[in-house]
């Protein structure tokens, strides 16, 4: 592969996300928001404020270990000092529009962010046990059109920040109340995150590894990374990148076996094929038997979902250690697909497993509060207009 070319059409992305960026990061009166900096950027700041480094660390683990949002909580830093602190930072959180829970108890979030854009955040509690994944949003709508994704009717408004990205995580666990942030494997309700929601994570790099970074930090909420997953359309030169610097556990919404199909459902693919996309999996570091990548395939009626499909796909995997998550299609209103049927869901499941690949089934959740991704922001919008 050429390098060269990826180095430039890495900063072409990059360069791009920043068109999209998010506002910045401070209140109405000026005071600015803590939550979002990286560890190196809390201490410049609370250096600019006069504060000694040791209070950086002090902060930090007050904002992530304990999620204290008030100063007045930090007990360990004097009266005058939190006062001070508060008179010139604020620790923010995304408000929540609306919270809903469906009857299979998985809880979904509309947030809203201090210009009003609003995305969305879902947990989704395990059916075995009592832990569950956080899907947090990456961007308000997507530039990808991906023809069965709701969200891919929405044109992208903008990139969210890092704030806002650890920001859905931060007000989902207030709203659990899971703080502090557990030490070692005590068990909590929201242990896992996988980047699933609104947006295409690795077109809004930045943020998202920031945010990331953040969750991931020891004296923090501490998230190890093998519980973090995340999921791209494809977007081959920074997958890279996130396996060198995140590396975190890797979803691919593959979808199709054949570029012609592909290019139609995923238009991505047709800047980066299946081949490039496939490739890219084989050399992702962290893919491992222990770690494999997850390939996304939405079961779609007609179209995606033959015997012949399922073999073509076993066979372009062979050799990733990989499982194969097979999505049943949530229709929403004005969609063009058809959900397969179980039977045919079953019988490619089959083809999968025998050729050594796990492949469960997605179980839909919480149809009755959310229906498809990205729906529950076009209803908020259409209630403003009416
Ligand atoms: N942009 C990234 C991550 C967000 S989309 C990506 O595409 O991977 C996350 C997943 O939601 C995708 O795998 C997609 O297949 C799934 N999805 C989108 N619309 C859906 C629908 N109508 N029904 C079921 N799953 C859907
Ligand atoms: Fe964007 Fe993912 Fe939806 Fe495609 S499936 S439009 S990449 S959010």
């Amino acid at each position: 592969m050429n390098q060269l070319l990826t180095e430039a059409e890495r900063a072409r992305i990059l360069a791009k996300s920043a068109l999209f960026d998010p506002p910045p990061a401070a209140t109405a009166d000026g005071r600015r928001d803590l939550v979002g900096l990286s560890r190196e950027e809390l201490a410049a700041e609370l250096k600019a404020a006069g504060q000694a480094p040791f209070r950086a660390k002090q902060v930090w683990h007050w904002i992530y270990h304990q999620g204290v949002t008030d100063f007045a909580r930090m007990s360990s830093i004097a009266k005058p000092l939190q006062e001070e602190l508060a008179s010139k930072f604020i620790i923010g959180r995304p408000e929540a529009a609306t919270i809903q829970t469906s009857t299979d108890q998985t809880r979904k979030w509309l947030f809203r962010f201090r210009d009003g854009q609003e995305a969305e955040t879902v947990y989704i509690p395990d059916r075995q046990e009592d832990r569950g994944a956080v899907c947090i949003s990456s961007q308000v709508g997507c530039t990808l059109s991906c023809r069965f994704c709701h969200t891919g009717t929405q044109t992208l408004v903008r990139n969210l920040g890092a704030a806002e990205i650890v920001g859905q995580f931060m007000a989902a666990r207030d709203n659990y109340g899971e703080w502090p942030s557990p030490k070692g494997e005590t068990p909590r309700l929201l242990s896992t995150i996988v980047m699933m929601g609104m947006g295409e994570p690795l077109y809004n790099y930045e943020n998202v590894a920031k945010a990331l970074k953040i969750v991931m930090d020891n004296e923090g909420i501490g998230l190890s990374r093998r519980r973090i997953t995340l999921s791209t359309s494809g977007v081959v030169p920074m997958m890279d990148r996130c396996g060198a610097e995140l590396g975190v556990n890797l979803a691919v919404s593959l979808h199709a076996v054949r570029d012609d199909l592909r290019d139609e459902i995923v238009p991505l693919n047709r800047k980066y094929p299946i081949a490039e996309l496939l490739a890219a999996c084989r050399r992702y570091p962290s893919a491992s038997n222990a770690r494999r990548i997850t390939f996304e395939y939405i079961m779609l009626r007609g179209l995606n979902d033959t015997e012949a499909d399922a073999r073509e796909l076993v066979r372009l995997i062979a050799g990733i250690p990989a499982k194969v998550n097979l999505i049943p299609f949530n229709p929403w209103p004005g969609s063009t697909y058809e959900p397969s049927t179980r039977t045919t869901l079953d019988r490619f499941a089959n083809i999968v497993m025998d050729a050594g690949f796990s492949s469960p089934i997605r179980t839909p959740r919480g149809r009755d509060i959310s229906a498809a991704c990205g729906q529950l922001r076009t209803e908020s919008q259409r209630v403003k207009a009416s």
